[in-house]
């Protein structure tokens, strides 16, 4: 494989789709040497096999508002790839939600999902339709609409849908409640569902206290304790909120947290009362975080992005390309000495390459937010044995998985001079599982 002549293709055949080739160059690049070490893989043309997405479901949503509008969106789901499980894969509502941005999303979950070692393939899917500000009612009526379009082609042997921005536990209950009634029958078709109709203890928890696992393994490397480290956390949805929870357990003073309007720096430290106030505020009140600012007197940054504050660790928890170049040249300056993604591609190639050139700790989302659709993976073990499991039982197995896909990363991505490149580690280990798989299925 020529790495040029595959970001070529790439662009030719994907020409609109920045943050598609965004991702497939990073794994691209990583894998060369490998691919090029099994000669079978040209042959089996594996590359592009794994660069077209298997299926791609492109839908209308239609929905009545609540002054009787009729409104349109788009929908989607994105089947990347099913070689070593059914599909899997979390529904994004809001507004910037493209295609370009679930297929990006659908190719890193094949290989984060290969990471976890269950046996799940890789799929997105979502719409361009925005929460914010619509009512109980609207939400219902639009998770509803969304299945609609959807539901012949999820299944809990086929494709299991998750949450992801803009859909957590209340819309995945919404999105069940139809899919159950148009299927007509009770499988475990999603992922994240109420702990009342078969969703696993620590779910919601998941992807947050997995990226702070992986943290602790990383930080392990190095002897460092992560007893008074303070952290720079974005966002202050689902896996800001259990990010914090578990850096405050942990004896860490997470400082910020930020949504799409800007940032909270709070240098006394978020404890668990302040951390409560935001959980109420988001996920009942569903308020903006500039009242955590208002409520405990700290600063708030319009517009601004937590990447200039000091402190020791990074958690980018928000979404794509929030932190970039410049922010990366600010974290270098004031000394921190890892960074941990829990959002997916949080942070643009640029600024990896400044973590890589400072020797830094830094994890991919990839490897480090595999957390969330792990504990999805038990659930689905869960529904098939129709049990549940106590939260240590699954905390346990969330370590466990955490620590293993940390083994895989330092096995994959030690360089000659000692440094692990998690991005080499974590994008080998995924891609030769899924090769691997997909050789054994013959040309398909
Ligand atoms: P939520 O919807 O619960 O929270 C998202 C947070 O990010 C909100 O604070 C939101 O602010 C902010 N945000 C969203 N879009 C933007 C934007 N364009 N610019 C600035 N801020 C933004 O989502 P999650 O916490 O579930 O997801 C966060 C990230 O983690 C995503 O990248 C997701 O793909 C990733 N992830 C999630 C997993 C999960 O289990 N939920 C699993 C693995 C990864 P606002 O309220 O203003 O919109």
């Amino acid at each position: 494989m020529k790495h040029s002549e595959i970001i070529e293709l790439l662009r030719k055949r994907f020409p609109n789709e920045p943050e598609y080739q965004q991702a497939v160059v990073e794994v691209v690049e990583s894998i060369t040497e490998v691919y090029n070490q099994h000669p079978e893989f040209a042959k089996a043309n594996l590359i592009e096999r794994l660069i077209i997405p298997d299926k791609i479901h492109t839908f209308r949503i239609t929905w009545i508002d609540d002054n009787g509008n009729v409104q349109t969106n788009m929908g989607y789901r994105v089947q990347h790839n099913n070689a070593i499980g059914p599909y899997k894969g979390g529904i994004r509502f809001h507004s910037s939600v493209s295609l370009s941005i679930l297929k990006f999303l659908a190719f890193e979950q094949t290989f984060k999902n290969a990471l976890t070692t269950l046996p799940m393939g890789g799929a997105k899917g979502g719409s361009d339709f925005s929460p914010r500000g619509k009512s109980q009612n609207e939400i219902m009526r639009f998770c509803q609409a969304y299945v609609e379009g959807v539901w012949k082609n999820i299944g809990a042997n086929l494709d299991v849908p998750a949450g992801d921005i803009g859909v957590g536990g209340r819309e995945v209950g919404y999105m069940y409640g139809k899919y159950k009634k148009l299927a007509d029958e009770f499988t475990g078709a999603f992922t994240g569902k109420g702990r009342e109709f078969g969703g696993s203890i620590l779910r919601p928890e998941a992807t947050g206290y997995g990226n702070v696992y992986f943290l602790l393994e990383m930080l392990k490397t190095r002897n460092i304790n992560i007893k008074g480290k303070r952290c720079l956390v974005s966002g202050s949805g689902n896996v800001a909120q259990y990010t914090c929870e578990k850096l405050i357990e942990m004896g860490a003073i997470p400082v910020s947290l930020s949504d799409s309007d800007g940032y909270i720096y709070d240098p006394e430290g978020i404890t668990t009362e302040k951390l409560q106030f935001v959980m109420e505020l988001k996920n009942l009140y569903r308020g903006r975080i500039r009242e955590y600012a208002e409520e405990f007197g700290c600063k708030y940054v319009a517009g601004g992005r937590p990447w200039t504050e000091k402190a020791d660790i990074a958690l980018p928890s928000a979404t794509q390309n929030e932190l970039n170049k410049s922010d990366a040249e600010a974290l270098m300056k004031n000394g921190i000495i890892a960074v941990s993604e829990g959002a997916n591609m949080p942070s643009t190639p640029e600024a990896i390459e400044i973590f890589q050139q400072h020797k830094i700790l830094y994890a991919p989302g990839k490897a480090a937010n595999a957390g969330g659709v792990s504990v999805s993976g038990l659930e689905m073990t869960q529904n098939s044995e129709r049990y549940s499991w106590t939260a240590e039982q699954v905390d346990e197995k969330l370590k466990w998985i955490m620590s293993n896909i940390h083994e895989n990363c330092v096995k994959y991505g030690t360089e000659t001079d000692g440094y692990i490149n998690y991005v080499k580690g974590a994008n080998i280990a995924g891609f030769m599982k899924v090769a691997k798989a997909m050789m054994m299925q013959g040309v398909v």
